[in-house]
């Protein structure tokens, strides 16, 4: 088996600052699985394509072409990877991503990247079925109002307009289908190392989990 990293909790715990960081440090190729479930829902709305026409939004998916180029997400020849954080997206991407046959098109893309490079990839079903024979798992989390203000901070870095009360709210939203979801719910693997980041800063989670990893290999 390849090295293979899985970091896995809740939205805005700061996964994917956290693992590009992990990658570059330990040479390892960077998956951001949300990117993937958020493409999907990018190109329903694209097309008008409700969440529960699984049809339709199969058979769009089937004839879709997505990949990454280096971070970026592109999808049908189109880099799309700045579109994904738009509300709009994090708004519906959970109803899109509880869709049985989508998570087993992903899981299925992603299991095939894993086998071919060494990675870390981010996600919520990571440590327990994309890289589940994997030895290094932890499980990020951060209080429901610690991870609306991160999310708040990125959006208006990024010129997007939002308001900390919605943020919440939709986050906490997002925790609730996530975790409850019949396929591959948002849960810790046994066998992951949990780490709280509310008090804890980026360059203190990325020491605690290298070190791990390397403690580890050795
Ligand atoms: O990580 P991010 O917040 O961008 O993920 C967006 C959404 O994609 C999550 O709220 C979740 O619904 C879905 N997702 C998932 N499984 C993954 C990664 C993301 O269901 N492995």
């Amino acid at each position: 088996m390849n090295m293979a990293i899985a970091i896995d909790g809740p939205a805005g715990a700061g996964k994917s600052t956290i693992a590009k960081i992990v990658g570059k440090n330990l040479g390892l190729m960077y998956i951001n699985t949300g990117s993937m479930y958020r493409a999907v829902t990018y190109i329903a709305l694209e097309n008008n394509i409700s969440y529960k026409d699984t049809d339709r939004l199969m058979k769009l998916l089937n004839n879709a072409e997505m990949y990454f180029d280096g971070d970026n997400l592109i999808l049908n020849k189109k880099d799309i990877t700045n579109q994904l954080t738009m509300p709009i997206i994090s708004k519906n991407v959970s109803n899109y991503a509880a869709i049985p046959m989508v998570r087993e098109k992903l899981v299925k893309m992603q299991q095939d990247i894993a086998k071919n490079y060494d990675v870390i990839m981010d996600g919520r079903d990571i440590g327990t079925v994309v890289l589940k024979d994997s030895q290094h798992k932890f499980y990020l989390t951060a209080s429901a109002e610690t991870r609306a203000m991160r999310r708040c901070k990125e959006l208006t870095e990024k010129k997007i307009d939002v308001n900390f009360e919605d943020v919440l709210e939709d986050i906490k939203k997002r925790d609730f289908i996530d975790s409850t979801r019949e396929l591959n719910p948002l849960t810790k693997a046994d066998d992951a190392i949990e780490i709280d980041s509310s008090y804890l800063g980026i360059d203190e989670v990325v020491e605690l989990i290298c070190n791990h990893v390397k403690n580890k290999k050795k």
